[in-house]
């Protein structure tokens, strides 16, 4: 317990191997949402980090990056796994602080799947290849894969560590180099991710860690000439805003971006096992979720039914003390999202909505920005609160009538990040898991991601994957050599 109690040391920038401060010397605060105290102070990035952070990243990527062999990159990658293991109490804690999520999800979930990207892609380091294509007989003519330079990573707060395995262990399996801006908010593990990437060997310039504001280093890096590619997650509006600026430079561009996830439940699935995934589907990660299931739509003939169970459920998970290993609800990441998420559920109740579950902010010793698991029954899909991304623990319920309802009404939102379809018709499983308009779809389960699988978006969910064979793809081109053997 000694070390989980230890104080929290400053965070500085990492550029080029090195802990350094904001060339300005600016620094800023992150708090603890659940008690609302300070954790420590951080080095805020301004343009002109961004700028050393970039050149630094541009000489390593042809210098020691590349004279790396790909076996010996895919143990550095390999060892940085490893790492984020031994120090999984550590992270886990500095995760929980700074987000508010429960210590159970962040030690027991996201450490695993930090640990799982960067130990998947290691082995990619070496399965990158060219292909010879017969032209002419009296040509060679083959392809090389090659990264794409140095990539901008721009990552939000919900889920702080998992985005920094997501974005980096992919980009630096394809030979690439990366330049990291993590959210305001939750700036301490990607830090001390960085620094455990030093130790594991990363070249120095490899890996760089710029905490700072988006519209200030994050705007510089995408602005910079120097960055050949951004790879973003977070809202659509950004996400839109980026595409215009990073046009300029004509950058690659990956936007994973929010989500109004279907839940669909049809009559003839094991219910309970349904009501377990639509909560799990909402509440997990305190519904502060990218691919959260926010709109459940019930079959008419087990609606009733079906709400009273998932009433009952979400009352019991009641917010608690994100540290303490048993509490499954934590406190929102901040206090101006825990408005954001109480004014959307005031907008449900006044479009008609009834409120069935939860619905208040739970201070604990006055403090925190906790709100209950939150049930909305008797939303229509035109509502806001069926529109609009809340990114909280607020479920909106709505009823349908057979497969082309579910499936007309499940589409019809500006998004398309994920899906969920419970039945035990294995006919109607596939077919509704073709028409829905999603990046994703999970059928009798919700919420489960391995770094072998890609996820991403279609509509205003945004494009391009991470995760999976397919996001190498993003992170490398593709170069013809034509050789004259005449
Ligand atoms: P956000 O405001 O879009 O911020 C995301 C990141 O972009 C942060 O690092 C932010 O920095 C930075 N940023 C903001 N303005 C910028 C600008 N003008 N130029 C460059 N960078 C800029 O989103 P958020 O509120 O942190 O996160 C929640 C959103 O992320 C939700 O909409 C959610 O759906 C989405 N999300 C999507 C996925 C997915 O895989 N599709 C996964 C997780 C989350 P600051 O922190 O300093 O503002
Ligand atoms: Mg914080």
């Amino acid at each position: 317990m000694a070390e989980t109690l230890a104080p929290v040391k400053p965070g500085r920038l990492i550029i080029d191997g090195k802990a350094v401060d904001a060339a300005s010397g600016a620094t800023f605060t992150t708090v603890n949402p659940a008690t609302e105290e300070p954790i420590t102070t951080v080095a805020e990035a301004g343009p002109e980090d961004v700028d050393r952070a970039v050149k630094a990243a541009r000489i390593a990527l042809d210098g020691a990056w590349a004279k790396m062999k790909p076996i010996d990159r895919s143990r550095v990658l390999w060892k940085l796994g490893d790492l984020v293991l031994e120090h999984a109490d550590e992270l886990a804690r500095l995760e929980t602080l700074d987000n508010g999520k429960p210590i159970f999800e962040s030690r027991y979930v996201d450490i695993d799947m930090v640990a799982r990207c960067f130990h998947y892609f290691s082995g990619w380091a070496t399965k990158l290849t060219g292909d010879t294509t017969p032209v002419n007989p009296s040509l060679f003519t083959y392809t090389l894969r090659e990264p794409v330079g140095v990539v901008g990573a721009i990552i939000p707060w919900n889920f702080p560590m998992i985005m920094v395995g997501w974005k980096t262990a992919p980009a630096l399996a394809a030979g690439n180099t990366v330049v990291l801006k993590p959210a305001e908010l939750t700036p301490l593990t990607a830090i001390r991710i960085g620094e455990l990437a030093l130790e594991a060997g990363m070249p120095p310039g490899v890996f760089n860690v710029l905490p700072g504001k988006g519209r200030i280093a994050g705007e510089a890096l995408v602005k910079h000439p120097g960055v050949a590619k951004v790879s973003f997650t977070g809202s659509t509006e950004v996400g839109i805003h980026l595409m215009r600026t990073a046009a300029d430079s004509l950058k690659k561009l990956t936007l994973e971006l929010g989500g109004k996830s279907p839940n669909i439940v049809f009559a003839d699935a094991d219910l309970d096992a349904a009501v377990k995934g639509a909560t799990i589907g909402i509440f997990y990660g305190k519904g502060e979720v990218c691919g959260a299931g926010s709109r459940l739509f019930v079959e008419k003939s087990i609606h009733d039914d079906f709400v009273s169970k998932l009433a009952e459920r979400a009352k019991k998970l009641v917010p608690a003390d994100p540290m303490d290993p048993k509490t499954r609800l934590g406190s929102l990441v901040s206090k101006p999202q825990m408005e954001r998420v109480l004014g959307y559920v005031e907008s449900g109740v006044k479009e008609g909505a009834q409120l069935i579950a939860g619905g208040q902010r739970q201070p604990i010793n006055g403090k925190g920005a906790f709100v209950q698991a939150t049930v909305l029954a008797g939303v229509n899909n035109r509502m806001r609160v069926a529109q609009e991304e809340i990114f909280g623990p607020v479920l909106s319920v709505i009823p349908f009538d057979g497969v082309d309802d579910a499936v007309t009404q499940a589409n019809d939102v500006p998004y398309g990040l994920a899906a969920g379809v419970w039945t035990r018709d294995v006919k109607k499983a596939h077919t509704v898991a073709r028409r829905l308009a999603a990046g994703t779809v999970w059928v009798n389960m919700y919420g489960f991601y391995d770094p072998a699988m890609p996820f991403g978006g279609v509509k205003g969910s945004g494009f391009g994957r991470d995760l999976g064979e397919a996001c190498l793809q993003e992170y490398t081109q593709v170069k013809s050599v034509w050789m004259n053997l005449e």
